[in-house]
């Protein structure tokens, strides 16, 4: 098979690009693939890189990288037969983790010749598309916030977890308008997420019922509360209840129009897009072909590994970690 990699050595953290870019393009060979792996510059020349691939007659183009690399070469797959393969190394990996690829690459490689190609939707927020999640409003605010401290500021679920505390002190909620498959109501949210899959990624579920091949958009508006009032429903979103949030509303559709006074920040897979007072969402049933695993295909345990904590943060999760193992191989020294 033609296999093209798309290879973001930027996105996640605690990595070696080059090594992975060894291993893949080993792996992939000696299972008798054609490989040929690309490390682009910017998004830009990610989505061409992907584009070229497919027109050279790529049976897959496989994004390693984050939910934005993902994002790029989805973009440029959309509608052709090749289909698109993820090699996980993102902090969030919403799609992935949604699909059940594993980060580590063996397993993620074979995903791409031994599992399933599953059909997913597509959305649409007016000509732009989105492959995972839209944010509208509050968790916008946050991303563009932790997009804005630049590439070399840590990455993870707890700066993310400390950015939003101070996003809370930002963010003005404003009455908004929505336009559901026909329904028109009227909110003041802290936050609008229009979701094809479930989870923001680090399994935050906040569209819990979400399918991305089901041809629907799940809409999750959560009202505009305090933090603490967040905080106390926070477990939910990584339980899968955030429906059971009582300020929280979740519906399915197809067409929502979202207006407001004033343009509220948005983010499409996680990168901020620009914004108007008039925000149209749809979907594109069945437009994008993904390698996925079979039933049963990787276990649970390979999933996901607990992400790395950055060295500066150990001291505050050392009661947290596990135990360092003794080698028993080592001899233990003995009591004088
Ligand atoms: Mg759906």
């Amino acid at each position: 098979m033609k296999i093209a990699c798309i290879l973001n050595p930027n996105s996640g953290i605690g990595r070696n690009p080059l090594k992975e870019a060894e291993e893949i393009q080993r792996l992939l060979s000696e299972r008798g693939h054609r490989v040929d792996l690309f490390t682009p510059a910017n998004a830009a020349e990610a989505y061409e890189r992907a584009r070229a691939a497919v027109e050279g007659g790529a049976e897959r183009v496989v994004a390693v990288g984050g939910d934005g690399t993902v994002h790029q070469v989805a973009r440029a797959l959309m509608g052709t037969e090749a289909a698109l393969g993820i090699i996980p190394k993102g902090s969030g990996n919403g799609l992935a983790r949604e699909l059940g690829i594993p980060s580590a690459i063996d397993p993620a490689c074979r995903i791409l010749d031994e599992g399933q190609v599953r059909i997913l939707d597509i959305g649409t927020f007016g000509d732009r598309f989105f492959f995972n999640i839209a944010c509208i409003g509050f968790d916008a605010l946050v991303g563009q916030m932790f997009n804005a401290r630049g590439e070399d500021a840590p990455r993870g679920v707890l700066p993310y977890f400390f950015l939003s505390m101070r996003a809370f002190q930002q963010y003005r909620a404003q009455p908004t308008t929505f336009h559901v498959d026909g329904d028109t109501f009227v909110r003041t949210p802290l936050m609008i997420v229009v979701a094809n899959s479930r989870q923001y990624g680090w399994g935050a579920r906040i569209a819990p019922s979400a399918e991305p091949d089901d041809g629907l958009l799940d809409l999750t508006i959560i009202q505009n509360v305090d933090a603490l009032r967040v905080l106390y429903h926070l477990p939910k979103l990584f339980t899968g209840q955030i429906e059971r949030m009582p300020e929280a509303e979740c519906r399915r559709a197809m067409d929502v129009v979202i207006s407001g006074d004033r343009p509220l920040p948005v983010e499409l897979d996680g990168e901020a897009v620009p914004s108007e007072n008039v925000l149209r969402l749809g979907i594109i049933p069945a437009r994008l072909r993904v390698c996925a695993p079979r039933e049963g295909q990787v276990s649970g345990l390979l999933k996901f590994p607990l992400p790395k904590i950055p060295k500066e943060m150990e001291p505050f999760f050392r009661p947290l970690l596990p135990r360092q193992k003794l080698q028993s191989s080592a001899p233990r020294p003995e009591l004088r």
